[in-house]
């Protein structure tokens, strides 16, 4: 087995190439050191910007080189200045999904000592859970396509027990190993507004069908609007949440804030044979260009790719190599000094990526 691994850049628009770039100069650098695997990069083009200049969002080359790739970074898409004749933005990134069935959204929410959490919680309480959205369809399923008349507008939501069982069973998956590397207790909760439509009923029906699979496991369940709430309460009650596509996207922002902002969120978008991994963030249009946008929800992304390809391919290097990237992230932000201006520092881009990798030697 070859552990030349190619991947997918997407370096997306605003501030996507800024923090691509620093982000792809660690993976090689990382390689290098480490001797046990090695990458190749494949630009592909795509967002808002390149719709504006040829009238594509996604050229079926683009999403070729991704289909192919061993696995995907993409940074982020889309310009609110660059819209559809419909009034939608150009959003590549969900079409991949798509595409690609990447139906497990992962998104780690970990608080550590030194995270600029706006909680305030006791020296003992740690924050380390795992939302999963589901990102393929829910609300999302007619995207593109809602209708439009004079007196309303329509979407649907739509929820498949295809989707569904694949979606469970990865949850469920992910909490057992989180469970036997120590990282949670085997407890899987089902987000979900069951008291009020049938298509969340049928959701929760397909999640208790699963959860009788796994008699080493806990789960329950919890409405959305309460978990918004234990999520700023409690957020210490959770290990792995599974949701549907709009609950999850709005969940993981709330994520995102608890971390302390979305320049330390990462995200995974997983498939049976593809993944996406790209930060929770958008293209910052208000700061693009100056160099200044905090890469370490980017780097972070990174460091849940060389976990997963590490993981799938049996090359502990690799896996090693993804946790000391999180740990260095971690120490760069305790130390306070090496920060982007987000997290309270003064460095660019650059220099806080830089910083990363000086603390990995
Ligand atoms: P955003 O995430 O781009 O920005 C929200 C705020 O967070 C801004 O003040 C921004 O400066 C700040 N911010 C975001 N990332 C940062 C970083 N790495 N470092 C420092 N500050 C950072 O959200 P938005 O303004 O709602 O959206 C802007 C564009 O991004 C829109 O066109 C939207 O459609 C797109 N978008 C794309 C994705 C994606 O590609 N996955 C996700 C969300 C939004």
């Amino acid at each position: 087995m070859s552990n030349k691994f190619e991947i997918a850049v997407f370096n997306g628009d605003g501030i996507g190439p800024e923090i691509m770039e620093p982000t792809v100069d660690v993976l090689k650098s990382l390689a290098d050191r480490s001797g046990a695997y090695s990458f190749g990069f494949n630009y592909a083009d795509a967002g808002a910007a390149h719709y504006a200049e040829t009238g594509e969002s996604l050229p079926a080359e683009s999403l070729q080189i991704a289909r192919d790739a061993d696995a995907i970074l993409l940074s982020a898409m889309g310009l609110p200045s660059v819209r559809y004749p419909d009034g939608t933005e150009i959003s590549p990134q969900i079409e991949i999904r798509k595409e690609l069935d990447l139906f497990a959204g992962v998104r780690p929410v970990r608080i550590t000592p030194s995270s600029r959490t706006p909680l305030k919680l006791d020296g003992g309480q740690t924050v380390d859970f795992v939302l999963i959205r589901e990102s393929t369809e829910g609300l999302f399923h007619t995207q593109g396509c809602g209708e439009v008349h004079d007196d309303y507008a329509q979407e649907t939501l739509q929820i498949t027990r295809k989707t569904s069982e694949k979606l469970f069973k990865f949850a469920f998956n992910l909490a057992n190993q989180r469970k036997n590397s120590g990282q949670g207790r085997g407890h899987v909760t089902c987000v979900d507004k069951a008291n009020v439509f049938r298509s969340f009923a049928f959701f929760r029906s397909i999640f208790d069908e699963e959860a009788k699979k796994h008699s080493n496991l806990t789960s329950d369940h919890a409405y959305v609007d309460a978990t918004a709430l234990w999520m700023v309460e409690k957020p210490w009650s959770f290990d792995v949440m599974v949701t549907e596509n709009m609950f999850g996207d709005i969940l993981s922002d709330l994520g995102a804030g608890l971390m302390g902002g979305l320049g330390m969120a990462p995200s995974a978008d997983i498939g049976e044979s593809n993944a996406v991994f790209q930060p929770c963030h958008g293209t910052a249009p208000d700061i693009a260009g100056q160099g200044v946008a905090n890469p370490f929800a980017m780097i972070l992304s990174a460091a849940m790719m060389l976990d997963w390809l590490g993981t799938n391919n049996d090359i502990p290097e690799m896996v090693a190599d993804g946790l000391a990237l999180r740990d260095a992230v971690d120490s760069v932000i305790a130390a306070g000094t090496h920060v982007t201006r987000d997290l309270g520092g003064t460095l660019g881009t650059e220099a806080a990526a830089q910083a990363v990798l000086e603390t990995m030697v």
